[in-house]
């Protein structure tokens, strides 16, 4: 598609809410003015939260995927993953899986939901990361999320946004709501 000469690099991170969400609000104003989409989900294969349902039926500009590896801080009961070593290993196949989409050349803009966390929580390498960014292809629009980002990656992003926690009902002891928190 190459829409743009430059294409920028994004970071949504922070303990506060709003990260997918906000990158879930790009994808969709970017799919209206005809540009090519590719979101890719990990790390929270357990459920199909509802706005990937929305984005998933709008699919001839927006591809979707998610990748059923789950990690705990999403889903304290998915007991079912086994070790941290395997989950580690099959982290990063689906970074390759990723990475493929990245270097496709089909996408204007590419959402990677949560890879942060997926550094973070030392799943994959800072600099396996920082490689992607530095070797992008130069017109596509990368937004990476997640919590934890590091002072070296948020040193490679032309926009950081820190979504910084105020309050959170979760704190209250309120639980998740379908169609807010999911
Ligand atoms: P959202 O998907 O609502 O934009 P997010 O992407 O910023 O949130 P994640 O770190 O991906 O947040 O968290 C996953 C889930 O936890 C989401 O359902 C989100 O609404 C909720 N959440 C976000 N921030 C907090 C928080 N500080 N405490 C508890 N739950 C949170
Ligand atoms: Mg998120």
């Amino acid at each position: 598609m190459k829409i743009f000469k430059e294409g920028l690099v994004h970071i949504y991170t922070g303990n506060g809410k709003g990260k997918t969400t906000a990158a879930v609000g790009l994808a969709l104003r970017a799919i209206g003015a005809g540009l090519s989409v590719c979101l890719i989900q990990f790390l929270k294969g357990y459920t199909e939260h509802n706005e990937i349902k929305v984005l998933k039926k709008i699919n001839k500009k927006c591809k979707v995927i998610r990748f059923k590896q789950t990690h705990p801080i999403f889903c304290l009961r998915n007991k079912t993953e086994g070790s941290e070593k395997i989950l580690k290993k099959r982290v990063f196949k689906d970074f390759l899986k990723a990475k493929k989409e990245v270097f496709s050349k089909n996408y204007d803009l590419v959402i990677m939901d949560e890879i942060i966390n997926i550094v973070s929580q030392r799943f994959l390498s800072e600099s396996e990361l920082i490689e992607l960014i530095d070797t992008k292809p130069k017109y596509l629009e990368l937004v990476l999320t997640g919590r934890g980002a590091s002072k070296n990656l948020i040193k490679k992003a032309d926009y950081v946004t820190d979504m910084r926690i105020i309050r959170h009902p979760f704190y209250a002891g309120k639980k998740s709501r379908r169609g807010i928190e999911y």
